[in-house]
């Protein structure tokens, strides 16, 4: 896909199994750390979508016809190829993505897992015998796949979460369009196609489009226009996810929308402090806070709230940050200038209206330190839980009991990921019942994701399963069914 001209690449799209020629329209990618140009990428448009929409039309009825055996070598080898391509995917990520090595390894493991897991998919039970009321009729529901799954992949968890936008419908008979996010479009698209190529895919079954910052709409205008597209596959913000699922909504198209999150943390009196300060630490720190799972607040009981307070300071004070070419960075850049001075505002906000700033509240370039805020207004921006600070940002708020403490939790359209450390695991599970979000952890941080298990969300983050459960999202039921003899009819 991409040639080195010096130090930059230079990037096509992937359609039909083949690299586009270069020339044409290319737009910079920058890395958001030192602001050094990364490459030069293609800027497609409708010609292009028309393009990777038909070959995947194409390519879908025999890559949905593909024996189970056949496709699973097919994702083994995939998941191979990303193992093998460890240290040039990390330096890849550092640059285009700001990610540190910690957070890129965990991204490669993820999506070599998930390639393996998916592998064995194509073994599900695909449907059921079901009985009729009809005598001699004989009925089936089995699952067939929908058809082009166009995929629209983030810039934050670029790597992993472009897998599963590929992976995921892939698995499970369909053929993709990818448009990846134009913050990230080697390691949120580009990548991709180049391990299935290497991993012998057939042509068509995986086509990616790039495009210029402010120009994602040209290419998506092409896929809810095209009725070989059947659903819609986003991952990114709230905003774009409401402009998305209504055109789903009036083209008929099925979407997935998988959003971000307000996710707290309810430190219970019994709970270990130093468990909690860790979960805490990696729940709202990892990535620089720009996950969607990332822990925005910590509810915790008043008796204990100092004491958390202190030690989270002091592990907080050890993290490094700078560089995330540097294998010891944990704190790398946000993505560009209009994420720092979001956070950077909303910090400002709450500390104008008496917060107190525990830690961070500066930046170096593009580095945000690792902020923690007690003492905020329930009403400011960065607690209200209406919106995702997506940067390195914790809110710690003292509460009189778990009850409180729930109800506070709660107080949020979102519904996506939510955490408890308690001592008492029955109390903890009994809790954790009581949630509104698609996912609760009880002794672990918000921030916990396995391939193979549902995460997704509920209310404004969306809906959506990944791990095998997508087999709802991907496929559909079709009712088959076969009567013998003469059949009875009213007139
Ligand atoms: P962020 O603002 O954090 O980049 P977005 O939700 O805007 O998050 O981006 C997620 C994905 O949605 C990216 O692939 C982006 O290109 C795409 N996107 C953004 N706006 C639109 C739009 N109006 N139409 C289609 N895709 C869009």
């Amino acid at each position: 896909m991409s040639e080195a001209v010096g130090a930059v690449r230079h990037t096509t799209h992937f359609i039909d199994g083949r690299w586009s020629e270069p020339g044409g329209r290319t737009f910079p990618n920058y890395n958001p750390y030192d602001g050094a140009l990364v490459a030069q990428i293609a800027a497609g448009g409708r010609g292009e979508a028309e393009a990777a929409v038909a070959a995947a039309h194409a390519a879908f009825p025999a890559w949905a016809a593909m024996a189970p055996i056949d496709r699973q070598r097919l994702f083994l080898k995939a998941a191979d190829v990303v193992e093998q391509r460890q240290s040039d995917i990390v330096r890849i990520m550092a640059i285009e993505t700001g990610a540190s090595a910690t957070f890129s390894v965990f991204q490669i493991r993820w999506s070599a897992n998930l390639l393996r897991q998916a592998a064995g998919w194509g073994y599900l039970p695909y449907g059921d015998v079901l009985r009729s009321d009809t005598p001699g009729r004989f009925a089936m529901a089995t699952r067939k796949p929908l058809g082009v799954v166009a995929g629209f992949t983030p810039w934050n968890g670029a790597f992993n979460l472009a897998w599963r936008a590929v992976v995921l419908p892939m698995a499970f008979g369909n053929t993709v369009v990818i448009k990846p996010s134009e913050e990230a479009p080697i390691s949120a698209g580009l990548l991709q196609a180049e391990i299935l190529e290497e991993a012998g895919f057939p042509a068509g079954s995986i086509n990616v489009v790039t495009h210029a910052p402010g120009e994602a709409s040209t290419v998506a205008d092409v896929f809810f226009e095209s009725s070989a597209v059947r659903s819609i596959n986003f991952t990114g913000s709230e905003t774009t996810a409401r402009i998305l699922g209504e055109r789903a909504g009036r083209a008929l198209k099925r979407s997935v929308l998988e959003l971000g999150g307000y996710n707290p943390l309810l430190v219970l009196r019994d709970a270990d402090i130093a468990n909690a300060v860790n979960a805490t630490v990696f729940g709202s720190f990892f990535h620089q806070g720009q996950i969607c799972m990332n822990t925005r607040k910590v509810l915790i009981e008043q008796p204990i709230h100092d004491a958390f307070v202190e030690q989270l300071a002091a592990k907080t004070l050890t993290l490094k940050a700078g560089d995330p070419t540097r294998p010891e960075t944990i704190i790398g850049p946000l993505i560009n200038d209009r994420a720092l001075a979001s956070v950077s505002a909303r910090v400002r906000e709450a500390t104008d209206r008496g917060a107190r700033l525990v830690t961070g509240g500066t930046a170096e370039g593009r580095v945000y330190a690792p902020t923690i805020l007690t003492h905020v207004p329930l009403d400011a921006t960065v607690a209200n839980g209406r919106y995702e600070t997506f940067g390195p940002v914790v809110v710690v708020e003292a509460v009189a009991d778990a009850e409180e403490a729930l109800a506070r939790a709660q107080a949020t359209p979102f519904g996506l990921s939510a955490g408890i450390m308690t001592g008492d695991q029955a109390r903890g599970l009994d809790l954790a019942q009581h949630f509104d979000t698609g996912i609760v952890h009880v002794n672990a941080s918000t921030m916990a994701g396995e391939p193979s298990l549902p995460n997704g969300g509920v209310k404004d983050s969306g809906w959506g399963r990944s791990g095998h459960y997508a087999i709802e999202d991907f496929t559909e039921i079709r009712l088959t069914t076969l009567t013998h003899g003469a059949a009875h009819y009213p007139f």
